[in-house]
């Protein structure tokens, strides 16, 4: 076969798709195939979990919000596309973050990574653990530590190390705004792999935390931010890419149904959509959630792997009010609620406090997320009680009483991917039979080797990396 052109489908184009295009495209050059590329979409748009709404001069993200500095994907591919200039840090006057004890807002003790305490001081003087979940976690500095590699849940070792109190009251909401999830069901492996890491290499989770513990530069001027985003929304790399990709053909509104291999003694799939249409490709690289993507390839290899993955369903209020009609101090950027608080909500950014550019100056906007693991049916109520759900707890919290301006709600029905215990494992077991029954069908993106956006982009450069090293071989 000679790789001189290559039809190459990709089936979904949230941000994995729209980055694995741009990737096969840049790689399959470099090494002197023209490759003819297809995006294959079911919704009307590209960009996935990403959309930014403008209104009212207000700048609200539907989906994801921002991503995290330190992992460079995202940085380097918004360098790549020139729009590298439009990104924005967070305020660097609303750094504090709160946790909700017994129905107050506490500020997190200063020093706590990840909601791991680094700084005992502060530690020792927050009102969110008692003496003896203090004491409990403090023992981590002495505690053995466990030599194994295996995996375990995340709960498990959060508990092992720093106690359940700890877990329940700093840790769990802290990483829950991540993965919505049950901590005693996350794989630490494919979630937080450093803390296991840090208990082999310093015996400790606390000290290893310490010594790792860094300020994060962002790679746009002096200023620190962990966080970034686009001043326009995280839309703007979606249309970059989409702009950026005018050479690649983008069928929307296009459901993919199935994946046959090609009839007779020819090589490579065609790719069937919901109209009947039929795709013929060299490569089809899948980009769906995991349950969309067994769908398609069940009739052709065992995905029990798969299978095994979980998604929770969440909503975002977003609710815009008068600055002067909301008279809280916001002085920080939000709160996290942990589970055990029983609330509507498990977590509110002060969106208008945290990233400046999202309102005018006299207005406020406020991002409250409903939903999570065992918690999930109130993403399904009607839009009144959904909303009357969410001002109910700002009441009781924040004794927020104003009308909202607006609100805006959007439900992400199965969108947070539950990573099991032993995932890493499986899903190589499921990536290496794939290649062995189905070679040139590939899968990737926020189901296997992290959700975060950064994540998702690198996952597609790698792919499309191994891709371009096959050819001509
Ligand atoms: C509420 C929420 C908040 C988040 N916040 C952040 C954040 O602030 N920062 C961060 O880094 N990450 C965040 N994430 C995670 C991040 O948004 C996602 O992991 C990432 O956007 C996933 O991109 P993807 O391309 O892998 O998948 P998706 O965006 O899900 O794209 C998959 C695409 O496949 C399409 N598709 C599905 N089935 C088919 C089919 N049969 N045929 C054709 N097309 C199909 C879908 O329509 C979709 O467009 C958040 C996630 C959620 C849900």
């Amino acid at each position: 076969m000679s790789d001189a052109s290559r039809k190459v489908v990709i089936v979904g184009g949230g941000l994995t798709g729209l980055s694995a295009a741009f990737y096969i495209r840049k790689f399959y050059k470099e090494k002197g195939c023209k490759p003819e590329i297809t995006i294959i979409e079911k919704d009307k748009v590209l960009g996935g979990k990403i959309e930014t709404l403008h209104r009212d001069g207000f700048v609200i993200e539907k989906g994801p919000d921002s991503f995290l500095a330190r992992k460079t994907a995202m940085v380097d591919l918004a360098k790549e596309l020139e729009i590298d200039h439009e990104l924005v840090t967070t305020n660097p006057e609303a750094k504090k973050t709160y946790i909700v004890n017994q129905g107050r807002l506490h500020p997190m003790p200063s020093g706590l990574v990840l909601g791991v305490p680094t700084e005992i001081g502060p530690f020792l003087r927050s009102g969110l653990v008692s003496w003896s979940g203090k004491l409990r976690a403090l023992t981590d500095l002495v505690r053995a530590p466990r030599k194994s590699t295996e995996d375990e849940s995340l709960g498990n070792f959060i508990e092992r190390r720093l106690g359940a109190e700890v877990l329940s009251n700093m840790t769990e909401p802290l990483l829950a705004g991540i993965y919505a999830g049950d901590t005693y069901r996350l794989s630490l492996q494919s979630t937080f792999p450093q803390f296991g890491e840090m208990e082999r290499k310093y015996g400790s989770l606390i000290k290893g935390m310490m010594t790792g513990k860094k300020p994060v530069e962002t790679h746009t001027g002096t200023k620190k931010s962990a966080f970034l985003t686009f001043r326009q929304g995280l839309q703007s790399l979606v249309h970059a890419l989409v702009h950026d990709l005018d050479d690649v053909e983008q069928r929307l509104e296009s459901a993919v149904i199935a994946v046959e291999p090609r009839s007779g003694e020819q090589a490579g799939y065609e790719v069937v959509l919901a109209s009947g249409e039929r795709v013929a490709a060299d490569d089809v690289v899948v980009t769906t959630p995991a349950f969309a993507a067994a769908d398609l390839l069940r009739p052709l290899v065992d995905v029990t792997e798969l299978d095994a993955i979980n998604y929770v369903s969440v909503a975002n209020v977003v609710l815009a009010f008068e600055r002067e009609d909301v008279s809280g101090s916001f002085d920080g950027s939000g709160f996290l609620v942990p589970r055990k608080e029983g609330r509507n909500i498990t977590a509110c950014t002060w969106t208008g406090v945290k990233w400046l550019h999202t309102s005018p100056e006299d207005k406020m906007l406020l991002r409250c997320y409903v939903g999570r693991f065992g918690d999930e049916e109130k993403v399904s109520y009607p839009d009144e009680e959904l909303i009357a759900l969410v001002r109910k707890d700002l009441r009781e919290l924040m004794n927020i009483t104003a009308e909202p301006l607006f609100a805006e709600i959007t439900r992400l029905p199965k969108s947070m991917p539950q990573y099991p215990v032993n995932h890493l494992r499986h899903i190589a077991e499921f990536r290496s039979r794939l290649d062995r029954m189905l070679p040139g069908i590939y899968a990737t993106g926020a189901a296997f080797e992290g959700v975060g956006l950064p994540d998702c982009i690198r996952q597609a450069k790698e792919l499309a990396g191994q891709m371009a090293d096959r050819l001509a071989r």
